[in-house]
């Protein structure tokens, strides 16, 4: 029995239990991969992240986070028609998996526990608390007064909560060595429909270009990705020496038909759980804020952290 199971250590998850464990309630936080877990990302982290995370966590990202050049300068974007436009900005480079698993580190310095290698199988809602099914070595369950799900876009508590699909597109990066007429302290995005079915993008990391397209199906992939090298290469002269690696993921579809979705009972969703993502795929910002929210809304339905534990006991006697 605990006060808040908070479901996936990203920034809507560990910003969720650092501010719930800060004020004294009691906090696990599952994580299903092993810490620090790897997440697919660019890594940019725009201004107003950074604001967030300062007011939030009490501090400025750390040097120690950050890939090389560890100063993002601004977004280029290229529109449909091939316009270009520059918005600068002062935002940070970082590497995912360093920079959430800096986040946990201060949740769990505030008292929240982090237990690694969870997987959340279902959460079912009662009207006093939230019975947990969890497969780790063994699968076993937990009560909570409430739940916070930042489980990401992949979702699949979510789904069997709402029965209904998520909808969402695949992103596929590769990593690799090489050279490109570009300046590396820009997040260059490329919107023209013939090299993506959403985005295009390029980027610099500790001397890897990647290269990145998003597309609607998985058989797309190949075409628009060797597409947009060729562009690349024309507009820009990349020249990819080698390829390093390459990865694929979900990201939440925004379009027209986006909905957020805030949460069952005492099941709350926070980040891209709850639909949470800015059109062009930036994400952090709005995960660490409704994080934030989240937790400040199971603060204000119990007022003091004994009102969690007596709402349980009356609970558990019935
Ligand atoms: C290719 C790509 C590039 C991006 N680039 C940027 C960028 O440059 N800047 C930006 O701001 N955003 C970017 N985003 C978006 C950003 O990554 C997300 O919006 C952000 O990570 C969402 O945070 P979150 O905490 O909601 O979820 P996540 O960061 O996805 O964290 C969810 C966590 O939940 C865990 N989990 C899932 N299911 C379970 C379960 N059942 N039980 C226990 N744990 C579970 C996962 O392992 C994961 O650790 C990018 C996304 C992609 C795919």
């Amino acid at each position: 029995m605990t006060d808040v199971i908070i479901i996936g250590a990203g920034p809507a998850g560990c910003t969720a239990a650092k501010t719930l464990a800060q004020n004294g309630y009691s906090v696990i936080l599952l994580e299903k991969n092993k810490l620090p877990r790897y997440k697919s990302c660019s890594g940019q982290i725009i201004k107003k992240t950074a604001d967030l995370v300062r007011e939030y966590f009490g501090e400025d990202i750390p040097q120690s986070v950050t890939c090389a050049p560890a100063l993002n300068k601004g977004m280029v974007f290229t529109n449909r028609f091939g316009k270009e436009f520059v918005f600068e900005q002062n935002g940070y480079n970082v590497w995912r998996s360093s920079f959430d698993m800096w986040l946990c580190e201060k949740a769990a310095a505030c008292g929240a526990k982090i237990l690694e290698e969870q997987t959340v199988v279902s959460c079912r809602d009662t009207d006093d608390y939230v019975d947990i099914e969890i497969a780790g070595k063994n699968r076993y369950k937990i009560k909570a007064g409430y739940v916070i799900n930042c489980e990401g876009a992949v979702g699949a508590v979510k789904r069997k909560l709402l029965h209904k699909k998520d909808r969402s597109i695949i992103t596929f990066q590769t990593f690799n060595k090489g050279s490109i007429d570009l300046d590396r302290h820009y997040f260059y995005a490329f919107l023209q429909p013939e090299l993506s079915q959403y985005d295009a993008w390029l980027n610099v990391k500790d001397n890897n270009i990647v290269i990145g397209v998003a597309v609607k199906n998985q058989q797309n992939i190949d075409m628009y990705y060797n597409r947009f090298v060729d562009y690349l290469s024309e507009k820009y002269f990349l020249k990819i020496q080698q390829q390093l690696k390459t990865d694929k993921w979900l990201m939440p579809l925004v379009d027209n038909k986006h909905s957020i979705e805030c949460g069952v009972g005492r099941v709350l969703f926070a980040g891209e759980t709850a639909g949470f993502l800015n059109p062009m795929g930036e994400g952090i910002s709005s995960a660490v804020e409704s994080g934030y929210r989240a937790a400040r809304a199971v603060m204000s339905c119990f007022e003091t952290p004994d009102s969690v534990w007596q709402s349980m006991k009356k609970a558990h006697n019935r």
